[in-house]
């Protein structure tokens, strides 16, 4: 029988005592590492530990260093000068850039959103196949063991690698078109000046999408009901004239017809209720909008700010290429070859660093899909 419970020390007094040994230090460190005749419990927990971190904290590996050397830079990652040479190697293989304009050394990552000394790019790969295939930032953060603030600040480095995607993106030929419409939580930015900006409704967006039978757009046309001109507005520039326009006879479509020289087959919505799936002309755009759905509810609360930043990641899920892999390798380019850093802090008060220069993501893409 024990006649004195040992005295339990509070837990400032342990944070004090163990300040220098345990709290706060790296976790690869053990008790018996300067041990010389370890038993084989001690052996089998250094080995165990050991190798969960460095299958987390390991650098670079000899294929990530060849994918980073493969690619030729366009330009200075600081000023954007297409005046540079090559100078040499880093000690970690990589190659060194120097620009003649302003005389900065520079490599593949200088800029990008991979210019981090702690995170390999390999880090990546299962936090983007996961966000490729619909997992919510909730639990890619615990798949990938990180902090779900981590997860919330690579998802904003990865809307700014998407932010111009959809730009270039020209639909012809017989062309499927609805809205579909999310509900959103009103955002600071309703409000100008004082005052709150007129004409938006407080929950709800219209989503203009429209399908080619091979590219995908989805771009937000900012106005909680679609008009004749917010449809131009958003869609003008993405539908070749002279195409084929397949849709629900809503008033504000004829503006597209009318300005773009389009033909048209309507099927009204009313009249839908009564088709089949086969029978229903607008059925591929239902599945894209069913998707998007299903989509946006496996993540957390969007704001208005960030409804297209969301449409361009799955219009980039929806588009070529299919593969998860080739999709995965795309994204990887277009990041590498868009120099911009994008910290921590900024985006987190939404103050995304400009580009030192413009280089179009769409362009590269094309660039990239043809040399797949
Ligand atoms: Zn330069």
């Amino acid at each position: 029988m024990i006649s004195q419970l040992p005295e339990v020390p509070s837990l400032a007094a342990m944070k004090t005592k163990y300040k220098d040994n345990h709290w706060g230090t790296s976790v690869k460190r053990l008790p018996w590492d300067s041990k010389t005749n370890k038993t084989p419990l001690e052996e089998l927990i250094s080995f165990t530990m050991d190798e969960r971190y460095n299958a987390k904290h390991r650098s670079q590996i000899p294929e990530e260093i060849s994918l980073i050397n493969s690619i030729v830079p366009l330009r200075c990652h600081y000023c954007g000068s297409k005046e540079f040479i090559k100078y040499g190697k880093y000690k970690t293989g990589i190659n060194r850039f120097q620009c003649k304009t302003c005389k900065r050394t520079f490599n593949n990552l200088t800029n990008t959103i991979f210019d981090s000394h702690k995170i390999p790019i390999s880090e990546w790969f299962d936090y983007l196949i996961h966000l490729f295939e619909f997992h919510s930032i909730k639990s890619s953060a615990r798949d990938n063991k990180n902090a779900s603030s981590t997860g919330k600040y690579w998802l904003l480095k990865v809307f700014e690698i998407l932010k111009n995607y959809q730009d270039d993106i020209v639909l012809d030929g017989t062309i499927v078109f609805d809205e579909t419409f999310f509900t959103v939580v009103e955002s600071k930015r309703t409000y100008k000046d004082g005052n709150k900006l007129r004409g938006i409704s407080r929950d709800k967006i219209c989503i203009a999408v429209a399908y080619d039978g091979f590219r995908t757009i989805i771009l937000s046309e900012n106005v909680s009901k679609p008009s004749s001109k917010s449809t131009l507005n958003t869609l003008k520039g993405h539908i070749k004239p002279g195409s084929k326009l397949i849709h629900d006879d809503e008033h504000s479509h004829q503006v597209l017809v009318k300005e773009l020289d389009l033909t048209e087959e309507f099927c009204k919505s009313s009249y839908q209720e009564f088709l089949s799936e086969e029978e229903n002309p607008l059925t591929p755009i239902n599945k894209i909008h069913s998707y998007m759905k299903k989509f946006m509810r496996n993540h957390e609360g969007f704001s208005r700010d960030d409804i297209q930043d969301w449409m361009n990641l799955i219009s980039f899920i929806i588009n070529e290429p299919e593969n998860r892999y080739d999709k995965l390798k795309l994204f990887l380019k277009m990041a590498i070859s868009t120099p911009k850093k994008v910290r921590f802090r900024d985006v987190m008060s939404k103050k995304v660093d400009t580009k030192p220069f413009s280089t179009n993501p769409v362009q590269i893409r094309n660039f990239f899909l043809k040399n797949i």
